[in-house]
């Protein structure tokens, strides 16, 4: 982290910002979400004194709400496994239409090739966050809420301040040895030090909202999440507590340029787009007829941490959520960010070794994903994902991806390799359709298409 000029928050005079009070701790932790708060309570559980600031006031609004089967045993080392049962949807698989009898195909976590558990939960993430946030400072962190960092200096790699000011209006710096960034897609260091890169790959955008009396999938699969693809994306249902249903499209951005009116028209004109979606909501209720749209994402800095410092979660990188990925990286990242800030507070030699191999695996793990969620919209891995072949266990290969298990299992990796030489094979069979995917793809990235006929349509 560069030094950086501070600024005096909230227009106040430098005589009040000289005279505003300063706190010390080992550890602070910017941001009170999933990453947040498992970084926050795993750091105070080694005994360190750790500040963890929180702008907003939980229960606070979050998108995000499907979660992976390797988020399970994440829970189970923080010891929130029990309270997340409680509040979840037992999610046991991921659907996406295909052209047979019932109209589409489950991928059951149970059949994953791996040790990965046998299913995941759906969660309001407003309460989910809220009671990440409540574990930390029930494990000994000082987490405050309505608390915004507003700016960052390093004076060395031990010594970093912060100013911070409340939401009641008071001021306060911190002086910390080390800074945990886990400020969301605010990316709050990662902006602030110029660190953050567009992905030039995938750029999307997302508008959402919340049904009661969609239909959910019958039997066994009524906990899964559905993905359907469509001209402009792909779409989302999934089931929440209380016979509640997330609903939403991920959109290049053209598509949702493209809206004229109110959203909630915009929106459910959208989901018309796919009758199989729309079959399931056509009836339901959008509650409070409440439209959220989100901006273009997909993002990562060029840099995961430096001599005091680490970037946790989205304020990381951020990967289009096709997969559910989001919650599952930032905390298992957090987690492994942990054990690099504990050992770099120890032996300080250690720290740049240790980064680049935390950073080298995160990296990695959003490859594995990256890879799948760059093509999903494509003809070949449609193909692909509608009528799956079990051959070499490959779709076994991709149920591990979906469950989250894409770090360290080997046969697993195996099979994600596989999978990839045969996608090119299959590829090069219909280059054509591939290639006209690819480079809308990277068209849509540069901003350069406006509207109208995706080359999938001409092709
Ligand atoms: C449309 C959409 C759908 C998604 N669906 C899924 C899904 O189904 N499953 C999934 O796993 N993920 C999903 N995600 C991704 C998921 O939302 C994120 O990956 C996840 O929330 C990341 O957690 P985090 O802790 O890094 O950040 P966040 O959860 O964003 O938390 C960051 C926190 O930092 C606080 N903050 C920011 N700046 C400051 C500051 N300066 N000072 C103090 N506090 C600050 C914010 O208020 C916020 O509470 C989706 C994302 C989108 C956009």
């Amino acid at each position: 982290m560069r030094a950086a000029t501070l600024a005096v928050p909230n227009g106040m005079s430098m005589t009040d910002q000289a005279n505003m009070a300063v706190e010390s701790c080992d550890v602070v932790v910017i941001g009170g979400g999933p990453a947040g708060s498992t970084a926050a309570t795993l750091l105070a559980r080694r005994g360190y004194r750790v500040i963890a600031l929180e702008k907003a006031r939980h229960p606070r609004f979050h998108i995000g709400e499907s979660l992976l089967p390797m988020n399970l045993p994440v829970f189970e080392r923080l010891g929130v496994l029990d309270k997340v049962r409680q509040l979840g949807v037992f999610k046991p698989g991921a659907d996406f239409e295909a052209e047979n009898e019932r109209g589409y195909n489950t991928y059951a976590f149970a059949r994953a090739l791996g040790n990965s558990p046998p299913h995941a939960y759906q969660v309001w993430r407003q309460d989910f966050d809220k009671m990440l946030y409540d574990h930390a400072r029930e494990s000994g962190a000082d987490a405050r809420e309505g608390h915004e960092v507003r700016q960052i200096e390093q004076a060395g790699p031990r010594e970093s301040w912060l100013d911070v000011v409340t939401d009641e209006g008071g001021a306060y710096r911190i002086q910390a040895r080390y800074v945990v960034d886990a400020s969301g897609r605010e990316a709050f260091v990662s902006s602030k030090n110029k660190l953050r890169r567009k992905n030039d790959e995938h750029q999307s955008a997302a508008i959402f909202g919340h049904f009661r009396g969609a239909e959910p999938r019958a039997g066994e699969d009524a906990g899964n999440i559905s993905i359907y693809s469509f001209a402009h994306g792909w779409m989302w249902m999934i089931p929440l507590p209380d016979g509640v249903m997330s609903v939403g499209a991920v959109c290049r951005p053209d598509y949702l340029k493209q809206r004229k009116g109110r959203a909630v028209e915009f929106l459910l004109e959208t989901l018309q787009m796919s009758p199989a979606l729309w079959r399931r909501v056509q009836h339901a209720e959008l509650i409070g007829n409440e439209v959220r749209v989100t901006g273009n994402y997909s993002y990562d800095s060029t840099r995961m941490g430096g001599p005091g410092w680490v970037l946790v979660g989205d304020a990381f990188a951020f990967l289009d959520p096709v997969f559910s990925s989001g919650v599952y990286l930032a905390m298992s990242g957090a987690e492994q960010a942990v054990a690099v800030v504990d050992q770099s507070l120890r032996d300080p030699d250690r720290e740049p070794a240790l980064q680049r191999k935390l950073e080298k695996r995160q990296r990695a793990g959003m490859a594995r994903f990256s890879f799948f969620i760059y093509r999903f919209n494509g003809p070949v891995m449609q193909d692909m994902f509608r009528d799956p072949r079990n051959i070499f266990q490959l779709e076994q290969g991709v149920i591990s991806m979906l469950a989250g298990d894409l770090f360290d299992t080997p046969k697993v990796l195996l099979r994600l390799r596989l999978f990839k030489l045969i996608y090119a094979v299959f590829a090069l069979i219909d280059w054509r359709r591939s290639r006209a995917e690819h480079r809308y793809r990277l068209a849509q990235a540069r901003g350069e298409f406006t509207g109208g006929t995706t080359p999938l349509d001409k092709a």
